[in-house]
């Protein structure tokens, strides 16, 4: 319950003991302009377009301007940063506005990303440029029509003010426009919120936010005690193996998967280095700042997830005497991810369902599509259109990024595929089921990095018109989309080393 610093020098920064939270305002900024909303989130919240259009909701979602009700607050949280305990982080540029309930009774936290300083700024600004509040923005949207579980963005603001940042390809500072996101979700709380108070030795504190988070966010438990709290470790344990294989179908690489930057309700949260997989490379990580030891690459995600739930059962060990239930919740999500893989195995490949030989043969083609640099999307599209009578690798040339790799890897790709044919000859789907189940599985459009940032190269002129139109087109990932297809295609040669497109820093 800590109240903002004097006006001149703004929120004072601290320690907080004691508190899961500090009252906060929003720093107003100088010309509040809407630049992208999500049509669908607005409705979602009972907002009409004409609402939205309004200069009353750029002032509110800019932070200039508090509704009734609302009292703005930042959370503090603690975190492992890159496998080190960091301490107290908290909410450094993010401030909760409130809570909406909406005519469906679902009730929706809107929190403002970018909004000023907060008592948990520490040395930085708490403002976000416009290029990472373009990701965030789009990124949350294209993930909820995936059908991957995260957090939503219902607008874009620009701020009409500079931020200075250090550009990380030439290495000095220089102005760049700000912009606050407004992303929603039923809860922002982290694995961190918990290890915080488990850190300073605050039991009562950390039984008071489980007990929190258990009523609000997982009212459908019904449990007591310590069998309660062990239900509810083994769903948030659940929660996170499934959309880690959701990433893992779609690769989509997080980047920065700090226990801070994991939802206690499994939410893919706080999109900073994210990246999308073009060839497929489970060794790869946009991440600059991981580079490393690139400990947060695609490949690693589902073991990373697993080694987070366990500090954050390491942070609820007070409240169970018997540590068993926590291994027992940690089995869970070992069990939850490997059911959820093969389901990925079962549905990419168009089989019925994975029987143990597909986990080998799909491990082989994982093999096959990293040592010729194929594009995993488009490998994964064009599967579903092969016949199983005469497969050719000719119908994947579009896939592949280097042609000299394509012809050596010719024959080891044919065999495959007769291989995975045979496989097809013994399923019991026919070809229409087959090519539906792939096509639902197997995105035509994912928000390539390169795509983003011709979006936000537009939008640093002045131009904003991408943004929507990249949104309208994720918005039908699965869809064929006659005439767009520009937004399907691999990765063009000058994106692949480009600041933005292939490496990202984590202070944006
Ligand atoms: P992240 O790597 O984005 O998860 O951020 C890690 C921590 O740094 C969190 O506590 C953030 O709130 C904080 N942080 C990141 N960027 C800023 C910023 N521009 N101003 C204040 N705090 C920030
Ligand atoms: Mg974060
Ligand atoms: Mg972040």
């Amino acid at each position: 319950r800590e109240l903002p610093g004097d006006p001149e020098s703004g929120p004072r920064l601290r320690q907080v003991e004691g508190a899961l939270w500090s009252a906060v305002a929003p720093t107003p900024v100088a010309a509040p302009r809407l630049l992208a909303h999500s049509r669908e989130m607005a409705a979602r919240l009972g907002l009409s377009e004409e609402a939205v259009a309004s200069a009353g909701f750029a002032r509110v979602f800019a932070g200039n301007v508090l509704l009734p009700g609302m009292q703005p607050f930042a959370a503090n949280y603690g975190g492992h940063q890159f496998g080190h305990w960091a301490g107290q982080l908290g909410d450094g540029r993010a401030i909760t506005l409130g809570e909406s309930v909406n005519a469906a009774g679902e009730r929706w936290e809107l929190q403002l990303k970018g909004a000023g300083a907060t008592p948990y700024s520490r040395s930085a600004d708490g403002r976000a440029v416009l290029r990472s509040s373009i990701r965030e923005f789009l990124c949350s949207e294209a993930m909820h029509h995936l059908g991957v579980p995260t957090t939503r963005a219902l607008s874009l603001i620009g701020t009409g003010e500079a931020v200075v940042r250090d550009m990380f390809y030439d290495g000095h500072p220089r102005p760049e426009p700000g912009a606050i996101v407004c992303r929603v979700a039923p809860s922002f709380i982290r694995f961190g919120n918990f290890e915080l108070p488990y850190s300073r030795g605050d039991i009562e504190l950390l039984r008071r936010l489980v007990d929190f988070c258990i009523g609000r966010d997982f009212p459908h438990l019904r449990g007591k005690g310590e069998a309660l709290y062990a239900d509810w470790f083994g769903e948030v344990c659940e929660r996170t193996a499934v959309t880690v294989a959701q990433w893992m179908r779609v690769g989509f690489v997080h980047g920065v998967m700090n226990t801070d930057n994991m939802s206690i309700l499994g939410l893919t949260i706080d999109y900073g280095p994210y990246g999308w997989i073009d060839d497929y490379d489970p060794d790869w990580t946009p991440n600059t700042t991981d580079a490393g030891g690139r400990r947060y690459r695609f490949g690693w995600q589902p073991r990373i997830a697993h080694w987070n739930l366990s500090r954050l059962a390491q942070a609820l060990s007070p409240l169970f005497p018997d540590a068993a239930a926590l291994q027992g919740g940690l089995d869970r999500y070992a069990a939850a991810y490997a059911a959820a893989d093969h389901d990925n195995i079962a549905r990419k490949l168009g089989l019925a369902e994975c029987r143990e030989d597909d986990v080998g043969l799909m491990r082989e083609l994982h093999g096959l599509l990293q040592s010729a640099e194929v594009d995993m999307t488009l490998f994964f599209r064009a599967l579903a259109d092969v016949d199983p009578l005469a497969p050719s690798l000719a119908h994947f040339a579009g896939a592949f990024y280097d042609d000299g790799k394509r012809a050596a890897a010719r024959p080891a790709f044919d065999a495959w595929l007769s291989r995975y044919c045979v496989r097809l000859g013994d399923d019991p789907l026919d070809t229409a089921a087959r090519r539906a189940r792939m096509q639902a599985a197997n995105p035509k459009y994912v928000l390539r990095n390169y795509l983003a940032q011709q979006a936000i190269d537009r939008a640093e002129t002045g131009d904003h018109a991408g943004i929507a139109e990249l949104l309208e087109v994720m918005r039908h990932p699965y869809d064929e989309q006659p005439g767009r297809e520009a937004f399907a295609a691999r990765r063009p040669e000058w994106a692949r080393d480009r600041p933005g497109c292939s490496m990202l820093s984590c202070s944006s």
